[in-house]
Order: C-alpha cells, then sequence, then structure tokens
C-alpha cells in the first residue's frame, strides 16, 4: 500500500493499493467508531458490483448505504437533496460519517452533501475509476445547474482518501481513457521521464496493477502538490486545467455525458500542444490514436460552436481566450490567445489529425 500526505487547511491522507479497504479498520479505527452511524452513498452501478466487497470490511458497524444514480445524472439538485431526506431519515447527525463510494461524479455530489449537512460532516473518499485521482484529491465538490457544469458546490476536503485498485479491473474502456488522460495530463504539467514512459504506447489492459498504482500515485502527488499551494484556486491550481479550455466545449457542444470528461481532456491537450508548439505533438498524436481516443471528433464539429463555448468559460474574456500552455514538459503558464489565431491552430490541428 503507498501512501501520500496531502496538507491542505485540513491535511488527510491518501491510500492506494490493491486491497487497501482490509485496512479500513486499522486506519480509522477512531473516526468509524466514533460515528453515530455511518451513511456510504454509492453510484449505484459501482454498488452492484462492488458493494458486498466494501461492506465486508465494515462488519462491526452500523452502516446505511444510499444509492444514488449512476455517473453524471448523479450531480443533480434533485439527487442532492435526496442524499439530506435519507441522511434526515436516517436520524444522522453532526457526528455520522459519510462514505462517497463511486467515480468522481459521486465524490462530487456526497462531497457536497457533506459539506452541507448540518453545517458539515466528516466523510471519506472512496474512488472506483481512475480519474477520481484527480477528483477525490482536492476537496472541490459540486453539483450541475441547468446553466453550467460545476456551477453549485464548496471546498471542502475529506478526511483521508482509500483508493482501492482492484475495482478499477471493472471500468469500461472508455473510462479506462478517459482517467489515463488525466493522468497523462499531470505528466506534462510536470515530468518529462514519466510523460516518455507513458508516450510508450503500451496498452492501458497490459499495465500490471503495480504499474497503474504507480501512475496514479504520481499523478495524485502532482495534483496533492499544487492543491497545497493553491488550496482555493487563487493561482497555481488553474495549470491543472492543460487541455480543459477546448475539453469544457467539446463536452458543451456533445452535451455532458455524450463524451467522458478525460476523452475530451485529451483531444483539448492535443490543441494546446499545438498551440504550444510542443515538441512532443506528433508523438502524443500517435498515442491518441493507439489508444482509440475520438479524436476524429473533432473533425466533426465547427469551430464557431466551440468558439463560442469557450468565450463563455469563466476565464476568458474580451476576444482572447485562456489557456494554459505549456513552455516545455513541466512547465505550464497562462497564454491569452487572440480568435484569429486559435482558429488558425485549430486547422493546422485537423489537417494533423486527417
Ligand atoms: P463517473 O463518476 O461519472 O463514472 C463514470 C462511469 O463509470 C459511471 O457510469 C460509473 O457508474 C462507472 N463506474 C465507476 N466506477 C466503476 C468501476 N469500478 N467499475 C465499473 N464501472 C464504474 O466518472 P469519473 O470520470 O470518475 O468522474 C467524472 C466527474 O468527476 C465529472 O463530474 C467531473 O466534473 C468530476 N471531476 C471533479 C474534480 C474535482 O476536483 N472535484 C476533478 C475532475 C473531475
Ligand atoms: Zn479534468
Amino acid at each position: 500500500m503507498k501512501l501520500l500526505r496531502v496538507e491542505a487547511d485540513h491535511p488527510y491522507n491518501v491510500h492506494i493499493g490493491t486491497n487497501v479497504f482490509k485496512f479500513f479498520h486499522d486506519l480509522y479505527r477512531d473516526l468509524l467508531s466514533d460515528a453515530d452511524k455511518i451513511v456510504i452513498v454509492a453510484d449505484d452501478k459501482v454498488a452492484e458490483l462492488h458493494l458486498d466487497y466494501l461492506l465486508s470490511f465494515l462488519k462491526p458497524f452500523d452502516v446505511s448505504v444510499f444509492r444514488i444514480p449512476a455517473g453524471e445524472q448523479a450531480k443533480s439538485v434533485e439527487t442532492f437533496m435526496e442524499c439530506h431526506s435519507f441522511l434526515l431519515a436516517e436520524g444522522c447527525s453532526r457526528k455520522t460519517l459519510l462514505l462517497a463510494f463511486g467515480g468522481g461524479a459521486t465524490g462530487d455530489v456526497a462531497g457536497f452533501v457533506a459539506s452541507t449537512f448540518m453545517r458539515g460532516i466528516p466523510y471519506i473518499q472512496l474512488p472506483t475509476t481512475i480519474l477520481a485521482h484527480d477528483s477525490a484529491v482536492g476537496g472541490k465538490t459540486a453539483i450541475n445547474h441547468a446553466l453550467g457544469k460545476n456551477m453549485i458546490g464548496t471546498f471542502y476536503q475529506p478526511k483521508a482518501v482509500l483508493y482501492d485498485t482492484k475495482l478499477l479491473h471493472t471500468l469500461p474502456a472508455e473510462e479506462v481513457r478517459s482517467g489515463m488522460a488525466e493522468v497523462i495530463k499531470h505528466a506534462f504539467i510536470s515530468n518529462e521521464q514519466w510523460l516518455s514512459d507513458l508516450l510508450q504506447n503500451r496498452k492501458f489492459s497490459d499495465l500490471t496493477d503495480e504499474e497503474m498504482i504507480a501512475h496514479l500515485e504520481k499523478g495524485i502527488a502532482v495534483k496533492a502538490a499544487i492543491v497545497e499551494e493553491d488550496e482555493f484556486e487563487s493561482g497555481m491550481r488553474k495549470y491543472l486545467n492543460f487541455g480543459h479550455t477546448l475539453a469544457h466545449a467539446i463536452e458543451g457542444y456533445e452535451g455532458y455525458g455524450k463524451i467522458t470528461h478525460g476523452e475530451a481532456v485529451a483531444l483539448g491537450m492535443a490543441y494546446a500542444l499545438l498551440l504550444s508548439d510542443h515538441p512532443r505533438l506528433e508523438e502524443y498524436l500517435f498515442w491518441c490514436r493507439s489508444h482509440g481516443y475520438p479524436l476524429s471528433k473533432l473533425t466533426e464539429i465547427p469551430f464557431d460552436s466551440l468558439l463560442a463555448y469557450m468565450k463563455k468559460d469563466k476565464k476568458s474574456s474580451r476576444g482572447t481566450l485562456n489557456f494554459v500552455l505549456l513552455e516545455e514538459t513541466g512547465k505550464p503558464f497562462m497564454e491569452m490567445i487572440e480568435e484569429k489565431r486559435a482558429e488558425a491552430a485549430f486547422q493546422q490541428l485537423l489537417s494533423k489529425i486527417g
């Protein structure tokens, strides 16, 4: 088992490894026994596959389970309110411990519930996707509004993160791609050697558990280091948005949930690498093709539509668009790009994708 520490306002540990749940009781005996009740908020699909496994490690405790819709649909006001109703009906109090069991969507909504129920109760993240190496660390919680994704939420750090990588084996291929895109994003903004390892083009399914754990650990370390510097996103934390300006536009155009977040980020990174004039662009495009990232989507969306979404991005202002670019691998910076240059670069990327 690997251990990382996140030195946020309220510091906490991230435990990562195969079968990490078996240490749950020993590691968090106090937190578990001090709770008057333990409530698991579980992604419906994850519960179907893995709830019995999780419960087998929580036998001595008074545990209730509330299942929420699988994936992004759960990030709604309705699910948020249903969670609160469940907690109230169960007689929960400020001493109740909440466990968020699922991918990033579950972590976001359950974290938001934890931060608002009786003005805040403790919660533990139990991430079940590769992408959640990103979302489970950093304490951002959110639900979506009809007018925008993640528009309602809080900064609220968990008490701990237990990342049992055994659960990742049941992920569908597009969710593996989605998560690995955020892994390579962390490599691009931090470490050339690690990036080279990833670009070697091993099939994701050929990665051993140890190799996957090593990648996730590195990704979490990058995220944690940035969050420690900038917990409330006033500066450096923006670098985590490498690839995200275009990604959010693609997701907006396609409709959230129609393309996975990480797959959209993979396309957004290709664009950001071109704008950065990064020497590994071709190699990266090859990596995207060999792993089945949907690069051809870019040829199907009119640039003007993407532009309209990018202009709405809260980081953009008056005719210029704001991007995270790379001076070189590991050296991100913010750059304002004029619309004309943005369009020319997009056309150039299309010619490379062919
Ligand atoms: P997700 O939570 O939507 O899950 C994706 C799909 O995988 C769902 O259908 C889910 O049921 C299924 N699934 C989850 N675990 C599984 C498993 N072990 N086996 C089989 N199926 C499984 O997706 P995600 O990619 O983990 O998270 C995306 C969400 O994370 C987005 O809402 C995004 O906004 C959010 N996010 C938050 C942060 C943050 O800092 N809070 C950062 C990045 C992303
Ligand atoms: Zn992301």
